[in-house]
């Protein structure tokens, strides 16, 4: 009984793991859900496929990544009928996430009566934030009505990294301190203080922040009312226009940031201008949280551009000599965990590959235990 099924339920696909202990007994990936043309027509009809695709005798638990947990939920959690009606309460926070997430949960929940099902949040490692560091500079009570709050995003990931690195300096997570760069299609810096998130890049929704595959990442508010008033363009295009066609591809046509670089050499001024971009916003968020942490032990590396370009991890660190940070580059060309700074430097870089799919398995495995 020691089986758990994880689904991850994004905007347009399912992702599904079956974990037999730590080993994946089956994986797959249902995508173009809900687009003209090829896959199912909404996430129910996705989730219900893998439910009749995947064996599951023996199933302990299934994880359900949650993107938002509000305030609520600073751990995951067994789903009753009380939990789901939270979730939902939190759509209007993660209108593009948190309904999907919620159609897994339902079909799960209906075709697996008996089996529990467990909630793993994105926002849950974000708890720790220290208030000041939650809260934006706007009416006290507006941000109280509306649940205006930096809540943060990538939890699952930010705490499995920052753990994994404190093995890999062989010291004690509750003694460390890390910037983790979480770079993959969507991307977040945290700031981890002994194993508690202390500043972190994402906010109320997961478009703060870094520059993203599609997503912005920080820009000045008053865009938005001026596409509002000069464009005429409504919220619900401007928000299309913010997550889904801007960053990377908004800048140079393409998303990929392998595609980015590989124009970028070819000498293209628009894809060299994205890399320039996506990378100082980067060395931005790594002097700022050296800041607010005082002392830094590592600065580590993560998701699918942070695991495998070492053009992004030198350009995004070169010239903070004077803060301690330098890659070693046959360090840096190397491969799997590691630490990839010189011997001896002052602060350790390090790359770690994160696999979320995997922390969920785990935790969900935490509460079964805990529960049943
Ligand atoms: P997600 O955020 O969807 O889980 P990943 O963490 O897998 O995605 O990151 C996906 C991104 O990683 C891709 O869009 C691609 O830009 C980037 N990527 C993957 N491999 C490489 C590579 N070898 N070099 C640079 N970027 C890469």
């Amino acid at each position: 009984m020691s089986r758990v099924l994880v689904l991850n339920c994004g905007s347009s696909s399912v992702k599904y793991r079956l974990y037999d202990g730590d080993t994946v007994h089956d994986k797959g990936t249902v995508e173009r859900v809900g687009e003209p043309g090829g896959g199912p027509a909404d996430h129910e009809t996705a989730v219900r496929e893998i439910l009749d695709r995947v064996d599951l005798a023996g199933l302990a638990g299934v994880g359900h990544r949650v993107v938002h947990g509000g305030r609520r939920f600073s751990e995951p959690v067994l789903v009753d009928d009380a939990v789901f009606a939270a979730i939902e309460e939190l759509v209007p926070l993660a209108p593009l996430h948190n309904p999907a997430n919620l159609a897994g949960i339902r079909v799960a929940r209906a075709a697996l009566p008996g089996v529990p099902q467990v909630a793993v949040f994105d926002t849950a490692f974000h708890h720790t934030l220290p208030e000041a560091a939650a809260t934006y500079a706007i009416d006290r009570d507006t941000a109280e009505r509306y649940g205006i709050r930096r809540y943060g995003f990538h939890g699952t990931s930010h705490a499995y990294v920052s753990r994994r690195t404190a093995e890999l300096l062989g010291r004690p997570y509750d003694q460390v301190r890390t910037i983790t760069l979480h770079l993959g299609n969507g991307a977040s810096a945290c700031a981890v203080d002994g194993g508690r998130s202390v500043a972190t890049s994402m906010g109320m929704s997961p478009l703060e922040g870094l520059v993203m595959g599609t997503r912005s990442g920080d820009l000045d508010p008053a865009i938005v009312f001026h596409l509002r008033r000069e464009a005429g363009m409504g919220v619900d295009e401007i928000d299309d226009l913010l997550n889904h066609r801007s960053g990377l591809l908004g800048l140079s046509g393409v998303n990929d940031m392998r595609e980015v670089l590989a124009r970028r050499a070819a000498g293209d001024r628009a894809a060299t201008l994205a890399f320039d971009v996506y990378r100082r916003r980067i060395t931005g968020y790594v002097g700022a949280y050296y800041a607010l942490l005082g002392r830094v032990d590592a600065v580590t590396f993560t998701a699918g551009v942070g695991e495998h370009s070492a053009d992004v991890r030198a350009a995004a660190l070169a010239g903070l000599d004077r803060l301690g940070i330098s890659v070693d580059p046959a360090r840096n060309a190397g491969s799997g965990d590691r630490v990839i700074s010189p011997d001896g430097a002052e602060v350790s870089v390090c790359v770690v590959g994160t696999d979320e799919e995997r922390e969920i398995a785990r935790e969900t495995r935490a509460v079964v235990g805990a529960t049943g």
